[in-house]
């Protein structure tokens, strides 16, 4: 096997092995970029090493340094050589990009001898040792794992002694008498002395940047974007060129389109005489490209030439990392660049314009989960005009966000886990703040630019963010912060905008936003070419109208239990259920009836005449009861009832399995007359609809849980008698579809008998799921994340379909179906609806639509379009 490429060997084809930083380099060297020279170390060897016991194989060690020769060669610099010494940078980099996770080594090859060389070159001995000592400080807190605080303090200590204020002030011979004192402290705190000799240096930081590939925060960011712990990372060995050589070198990061916001202009920062991670690392504010126009006009136009040219080359908005030496550009680094949801589509949408790409990979670069936080709320205008701007930070990741302040990532996890909106405040995110990050409404950073960390792990992860935010005084250790004109305390509510950068004290209403320009465009792309139609999850007018402005083409569930649950209505429920005989029973239900039917009034004249589904009651009685004492008496009161008599139906009704129990079809075999109400209540609102506006309303009635086809025969019975004398008595024809859930394994066993009742089906995924795996889905929290952990299996089967159990079920119900009743309509509910893995597989088994949350409607759209692709 190959496990070394010099850039010259590789492509951007061969990320698996080379990594993307690794491929990417290659690819840029093929095509003539100004790359420094190197080579790669696959991520292949890394998983050698893990598989050897975590070390390197004789046979690899020699190619490096093989290899190291021929870089040697084509610079004309010597490793560890005092006159023209080579310096190299170490750098990992995995097949998936994971920004800041990993390890990277910067001017490895710097010892007593090349130090000299590096002096004498650059005509600049401060500058050599201050490079020197920075990198014992680096290698020891990467390699050696030794705190930067114990060299930190020995810094102070010179700069104390001597009298000095700043860094920049050290004498040559200050830095010599440090850089003696870090390897006496790397020597008592390691036992072994800093390794001068560079080929030692070399392999002891390619075995950490392997290691890196498991350290903690690494398999977090993994564990967080699903990317699996087997892949390894490569490590590229790289020429130094060095930012840092004055005001004619610099460096810095440059997307090729705005990521917030796709605009066509080049957007990112530098700064001048600095090096490597000076820019990400938000310690200095650095420039706006734009102004690189002023300071290094012809480095700008090679930037601008080339960086048109990568974006060309890749097809796709580019986010590069480059660096200046001496007025010479380089470029270290290109990768397609993360955006944001608004960004994403504006660029696809763009592309397809400049005839860059077709309509179809448009609609595959949108990632379907993203465009949710595109339909959720901004902040109301009329509000936010009342609300009182305490700080301005910047714009780095859209949305609007309103929570209680916390400083710590623990405590915003701990937060979150109390049910509360919190906000990550901090001076600047580091990787470690991840899960703060995702477990926060927004986050605010004092420090950093548009590409701290901050700022782009909340881009990427569809996070509102202000970043820089000057003004914020972080006390954390006073559990607050100040800003020119306010205090907030730990717990208080902020609200923070994305979109402008501007900080809020309090707590601040949001609004809906409209889906319009580019997203309108994208989406009639996508329903130009998919297949199956989207409907919505709804019980009510005001999620109807959502869903309908979102594109739904009707009304795949519509519960109606939920109907239930309002005050005035409960009461009549709560007399239906403890009624000991038929006729009170009757009595309390023809209280609900009205409720009913204007509840679908209302929905029938938001969906006109797109098709609307309705499932009859299902969940177990007892749910509609209370369960203290204390709640039973007061009902027994309001009811008046006795507290014995009641409290001995409610023990009645509690059930070992409720999700088992007496529930959906069930309830209906055992009490038709709940069934017969709701069927007049839809058939009654149906007819006054038609009537009053004309709309042709062809209502779908929904049994639910049915397990054998005599169930769905006798209560198919029951509605049609039920809807056929409404449509009698009211003088009215009309066509209605009589339909059954397929929720229980049986049924989708047996649903050629069933089918030829029924006259549609639809996929009832959470109890198929639940029923198929056996597992609750109100228990299974406590052992799924566990399941995942040990790969019993890749995902959730509650977030996406278990293709090879429940899939298989829907297979054989959608053909036994299909068979008895060729022109039977199936469709899916439920939460896999909206859920773009699932809806790939309900495309390519042939269902005619889902249907999901009206949030998730448009995600559907997109998923259902990209699984035709
Ligand atoms: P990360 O994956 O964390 O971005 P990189 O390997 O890209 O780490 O290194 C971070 C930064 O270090 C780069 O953006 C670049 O500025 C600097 N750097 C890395 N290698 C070199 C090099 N050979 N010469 C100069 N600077 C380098
Ligand atoms: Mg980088
Ligand atoms: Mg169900």
């Amino acid at each position: 096997k190959k496990y070394l490429y010099a850039f010259e060997e590789g492509s951007k084809e061969l990320k698996k092995i080379l990594g993307g930083k690794g491929a990417n380099l290659a690819e840029m060297k093929k095509i003539g970029l100004p790359v420094p020279n190197g080579y790669t170390i696959t991520a292949e060897a890394c998983i050698k090493y893990y598989d050897d016991g975590e070390k390197i194989d004789e046979k690899l060690i020699k190619g490096i340094f093989e290899r190291l020769k021929e870089l040697e060669g084509k610079t004309g610099k010597i490793f560890g050589d005092n006159k023209n010494p080579l310096l190299v940078s170490v750098r990992s980099g995995a097949a998936i990009s994971m920004p800041g996770m990993m390890d990277t080594i910067l001017n490895l090859g710097l010892n007593d001898n090349s130090v000299i060389g590096v002096s004498e070159l650059t005509n600049n001995p401060r500058f050599a040792y201050d490079s020197y000592r920075r990198f014992i400080q680096m290698f020891s807190d990467v390699v050696l794992n030794i705190s930067k605080h114990k060299f930190d303090s020995i810094l102070d200590s010179v700069k104390e002694r001597e009298n000095l204020s700043s860094d920049p002030e050290l004498s040559v011979d200050n830095l010599k008498e440090i850089i003696e004192k870090y390897k006496k402290l790397v020597k008592k705190e390691t036992k072994i002395d800093f390794p001068v000799d560079p080929n030692k240096q070399l392999i002891m930081a390619i075995e950490s940047v392997f290691e890196s590939w498991n350290n903690s925060r690494a398999i977090i960011y993994r564990n967080i974007n699903e990317i699996p712990h087997d892949m390894g990372t490569a490590v590229n060995i790289q020429e130094m060129v060095f930012g840092n050589m004055g005001d004619t070198s610099g460096t810095g990061v440059a997307f090729t389109r705005n990521p917030a916001t796709g605009e066509n202009k080049f957007f990112g920062e530098f700064l001048l005489n600095a090096q490597g991670e000076d820019v990400v690392a938000g310690i200095r504010t650095p420039k706006e490209i734009n102004e690189l126009e002023n300071v290094l006009p012809e480095v700008y136009n090679d930037f601008s030439t080339i960086s048109r040219k990568l974006e060309k080359h890749y097809r796709d908005m580019q986010d590069i990392e480059f660096t200046i030496e001496r007025g010479k550009l380089y470029f270290l680094q290109t990768r397609t660049a993360k955006r944001t949801a608004n960004a994403a589509i504006n660029i696809a949408v763009d592309m397809v314009e400049e005839g860059m790409i077709t309509k179809e990979e448009a609609i595959l670069r949108i990632n379907p989960d993203q465009i949710e936080q595109l339909l959720h709320p901004t902040f109301d205008d009329a509000a936010l005009k009342e609300s009182q701007i305490i700080a301005k930070g910047l714009p780095a990741s859209p949305g609007a966000a309103t929570g209680k302040v916390y400083f710590t990532s623990e405590d915003v996890v701990e937060a979150k886990a109390r049910g509360e909106k919190a906000i990550l405040v901090r001076v600047e995110t580091s990787p470690e703040d991840i899960e703060g990050m995702v477990s926060g409404e927004g986050i605010l950073t004092a420090r950093g630019g548009m590409t701290s960390h901050a700022a782009v792990v909340a881009r990427g992860m569809g996070k509102c963010c202000v970043a820089g935010c000057g003004d914020v005084r972080v006390e954390t250790y006073n559990s607050l912060f100040k800003t020119a004109n306010a205090v907030v305390n730990e717990g208080e509510y902020i609200s923070i905008d994305g979109n402008t950068g501007n900080v809020y004290k309090g707590e601040i209403k949001t609004k809906e936003v409209a889906m319009s320009g580019n997203f309108g465009t994208l989406m009639s792309w996508a329903d130009d070419i998919r297949r199956l139609n989207i409907r919505t999850n709804a019980d009510n007018e005001r999620d109807s109208k959502t869903a309908i402005k979102f594109g739904a083409e009707g009304i795949g569930l519509c519960r109606t239990e939920h109907m239930f649950f309002n005050e005035e209505r409960i009461f009549a429920v709560r007399q239906m259920i403890v009624s000991t005989t038929i006729e009170q029973r009757k009595i309390a239900l023809k209280k609900l009836l009205p409720y009913q039917k204007d509840d679908f009034v209302s929905i029938f004249n938001v969906m006109k005449e797109l098709p609307v589904t309705i499932r009859l009651l299902d969940p177990p009685l007892h749910e509609f009861l209370p369960s203290e004492d204390e709640d039973i008496k007061n009902l027994a009161l309001e009811l008046g009832m006795e507290f014995n008599n009641l409290k001995s139906i409610v023990n009645e009704l509690r059930e070992f399995n409720p999700m088992l129990g007496h529930r959906g079809v069930r309830l209906a075999v055992t009490y038709p007359e709940i069934y017969e109400m709701q069927v007049k209540a839809i058939m009654l609102a149906a007819v006054e609809v038609k009537k009053k506006n004309g709309y042709d309303i062809k209502p779908e009635i929904m049994v639910p849980l049915v397990g054998f086809n005599k169930e769905f025969t006798i209560i198919k019975k029951l509605i049609r008698e039920t809807a056929d004398e409404i449509l009698k008595e009211e003088n009215m024809e009309m066509t209605y579809k009589i339909g059954t859930m397929i929720e229980v394994p049986r049924a989708a066993l047996t649903a050629d008998e069933i089918a030829k009742e029924a006259e549609f089906f639809s996929f009832g995924t959470n109890d198929l799921t639940q029923m198929t795996l056996g597992f609750s889905r109100d228990d299974s929290g406590k052992f799924i994340p566990e399941y995942k952990k040990k790969e019993i299996f890749e995902s959730d089967p509650f977030e996406t379909i278990d293709q090879d159990g429940v899939g298989q079920l829907i297979k054989i119900a959608f053909e036994k179906g299909k068979k008895v009743r060729p022109d039977i309509k199936i469709g899916i509910c439920g939460e896999h609806g909206g859920e773009p893995k699932s809806i790939e597989f309900c495309d390519k088994v042939g269902l005619k639509y889902v249907s999901c949350s009206p949030y998730r409607v448009p995600v559907a759209r997109l998923a259902a379009a990209q699984a035709t692709i």
